[in-house]
């Protein structure tokens, strides 16, 4: 058994930064070595918790000790730390989103082929419980052929921070959550994407966005609704499915919510009618119940490997890499779109 240990140097040791301590503590083969952050009570807070403290960006490249990078610092200087990482010989592990634009993801990755070392990117949600029961729910057709899924996230308290409610440090809710949405539901479905509308909400005033709706047309007939919002003092469900066979509701990240389907064993049983406002009808009666069954949500298996178990793996040369540089490269394409969409107040018909 190889039980080499990766060395790992944090920049950018903020909110996330630090929280990818707890992510690593669990793989014995990665250890943070040190962080660095260009605000000295970072710093601190980096050599209280027994990290080593680097002075420079340089200071962490020209370590020879140093094998991988975490960059997760504001979005806008992903790129510059990114090349200058992989140049010094180091793999890099970036959060999300990568980039502001496609085409400084694809000079990222350019740098890392020239350098033959490994690039990724955090997408961590691919790991969330209720990201894997959706797509177990799907995969294994209980809804029969999906055919609409609604995926969203909504608050109240408005975008936090400093830096996420400025444009030139790549702010904004489209950038934020939205890139964690679009990624999930490309990984839902194989097909490709014919057509992105979009409306960016500016209701806090802020020169970013607060949250958007987008709906996006796969070619296969899929359609999705996906919606990020930071004003919404009531929220709607994290995840709507509708398939052939049933309807399934994810509530939120608890996994409260239930799937219906039509009971393939009893023939179809007219509803009765019911009052419904100043009117009767029988269109929107609920379905009887023998004509119905009904499910609980059930806790997905989990991924064999974390994030960072399959980065080792991936260093050893034992597995693909999890996240990988074209889904990313087609998700910043879909934000792309969903900005063009939502500037031109129009229906961009493309295929991604
Ligand atoms: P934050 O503001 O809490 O932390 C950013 C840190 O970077 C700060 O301490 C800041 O001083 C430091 N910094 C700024 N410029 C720097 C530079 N040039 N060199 C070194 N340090 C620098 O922000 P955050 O919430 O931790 O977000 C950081 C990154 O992580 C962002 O890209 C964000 O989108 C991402 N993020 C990802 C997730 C996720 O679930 N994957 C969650 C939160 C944040």
């Amino acid at each position: 058994m190889n039980n080499r240990i990766y060395n790992i140097a944090i920049v950018g040791f903020g909110g996330m930064g630090s929280y990818h301590c707890q992510l690593i503590e669990p793989v014995s083969q990665i250890s943070v070595i040190g962080v660095y952050d260009t605000v000295e009570y970072r710093m601190e807070l980096g050599k209280e918790a027994g990290y080593k403290t680097y002075a420079s960006l340089d200071a962490v490249l020209t370590d020879e000790l140093v094998d991988i990078v975490l960059i997760a610092t504001p979005n806008d200087v992903h790129k510059e730390i990114a090349i200058q990482a992989l140049q010094a010989g180091k793999h890099v592990i970036c959060e999300k989103p990568v980039t502001i634009t496609s085409k400084d993801f694809d000079d990222i990755v350019k740098v890392a082929n020239e350098e033959k070392r490994v690039f990724t990117v955090h997408q961590n949600r691919r790991w969330d419980e209720d990201f894997l029961t959706t797509k177990d729910i799907i995969d294994k057709k209980t809804l029969g052929e999906l055919f609409h899924l609604e995926s969203r996230v909504q608050g109240a308290n408005g975008i936090p921070g400093d830096w996420r409610q400025l444009k030139d440090y790549g702010g904004g809710m489209l950038l934020d959550w939205g890139v964690h949405l679009l990624d999930q539901l490309l990984q839902i479905t194989d097909s490709q994407i014919e057509s992105v509308a979009a409306n960016l909400s500016y209701i806090l005033g802020t020169e970013v966005d607060d949250g958007f709706t987008s709906y996006i047309t796969f070619k296969d007939g899929l359609t999705a609704l996906i919606e990020v919002g930071t004003t919404n003092y009531v929220k709607l469900p994290r995840w709507y499915l509708k398939g052939t066979e049933g309807t399934a509701v994810i509530r939120d990240w608890d996994l409260s919510g239930e799937i219906i389907t039509r009971n393939p064993d009893v023939a179809h049983i007219e509803p009765k009618p019911i009052q419904a406002g100043q009117g009767l009808t029988k269109t929107m009666a609920p379905p009887s119940e023998q004509s119905t069954l009904k499910f609980a949500i059930e806790k997905p298996e989990l991924k064999e490997q974390s994030f960072y178990e399959n980065f080792v793996s991936v260093l050893e040369g034992k597995s693909e890499i999890a996240i990988k540089n074209d889904e990313v490269h087609r998700v910043l394409v879909l934000i792309e779109t969903i900005f063009e969409a939502a500037e031109t107040k129009s229906v961009i018909h493309r295929i991604i």
